[in-house]
């Protein structure tokens, strides 16, 4: 930060400057993290409440930076949204999970959540189709997570890119459902497979009446549309009871587990699957 001699520098108060530098940091180390295969996948198992069956896993991004530890995707998505990273990371998602569910039995699923940058680029379906070629996944097995953020644009061509992962057979679930604006009038607009409902939602229900009021209404709208709705961030029995009784038919949290490793949710299916 430089003062022009007009004053200009306290626009660049020290704390910025930390802040600007921090980042700078984060990214110079973010922009060499594939190339260190730094990245790691973690996977939190989806259960079909009724019978307490596991139909899927979620494949969550992990980065194990050398100095700073695990950094959350929460800490690190944002930021390669902002430079562009996030693309060529999440073809590295998307082959990486592809890759793993194919050891897996043919009835278990693997979600892959989408940023809305990669939803909308030119390369996505060219990125499914290769990530399932290569690794011989069948596309039926492939559920893509988008959020409300990727949909706020033009409805053509959204309904375009929809449409054509469809045509792949891939399934697509519309994620965080619940916190985004217009959502009630996206389920009737794009053709989503599932609908998950927002932690916020299950963790208020217990307290809050118009939130056990809204899973039910999404619930029963959903499967009128032919969608599933699984409800996610399930951390307690009760929770677990509440979302049933409100017809989710799915679950994923905590309770049933916590994301795993490649290897340990390969032993929760030898456990649980037969
Ligand atoms: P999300 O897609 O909504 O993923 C669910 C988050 O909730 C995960 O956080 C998961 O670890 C956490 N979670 C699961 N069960 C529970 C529970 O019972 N209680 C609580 N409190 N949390 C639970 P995580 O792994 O830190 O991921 C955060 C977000 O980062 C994800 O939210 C998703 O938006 C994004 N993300 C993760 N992996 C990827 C990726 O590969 N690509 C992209 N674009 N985004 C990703
Ligand atoms: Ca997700
Ligand atoms: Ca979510
Ligand atoms: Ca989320």
């Amino acid at each position: 930060a430089k003062a022009d001699g007009r004053g200009t520098f306290r626009f660049f108060k020290p704390e910025m400057d930390e802040r600007m530098q921090a980042r700078r940091g984060l990214e110079i180390d973010l922009r060499k993290a594939l190339a260190l295969k730094e990245f790691e996948l973690v996977y939190q198992p989806q259960t079909r409440i009724e019978g307490d069956t596991v139909v899927g896993f979620e494949a969550l991004l992990r980065w194990r930076h050398p100095d700073r530890g695990l950094v959350s995707p929460a800490d690190f998505i944002p930021l390669a949204e902002e430079i562009g990273l996030i693309t060529p990371i999440g073809e590295w998602v998307l082959r990486t999970a592809c890759r793993e569910a194919a050891l897996w039995p043919d009835s278990i699923t693997i979600a892959v959540n989408l940023s809305a940058v990669q939803f909308r680029g030119s390369r996505l379906l060219d990125t499914v189709t290769s990530a399932l070629a290569g690794s011989g996944l069948a596309a039926a097995r492939l559920e893509l997570e988008i959020t409300e953020g990727a949909l706020l644009e033009d409805t053509d061509a959204v309904l375009a890119v929809l449409n054509g992962l469809r045509e792949l057979g891939v399934r697509v679930s519309m994620d965080d459902f619940g916190t985004g604006y217009s959502s009630l009038s996206y389920l009737q607009k794009f053709p989503f497979d599932k609908i998950k409902i927002d932690q916020s939602f299950v963790r208020s229900m217990a307290s809050d009446r118009d939130s056990a009021a809204i899973i039910r209404a999404v619930t029963s709208l959903g499967s009128s549309f032919g969608m599933t709705t699984i409800a996610e961030g399930v951390e307690t029995p009760e929770q677990l009871a509440r979302i049933r009784a409100e017809g989710c038919t799915e679950a994923q949290g905590y309770l049933i587990s916590r994301p795993l490793t490649p290897e340990a949710a390969r032993a929760f299916i030898a456990a649980r699957v037969a």
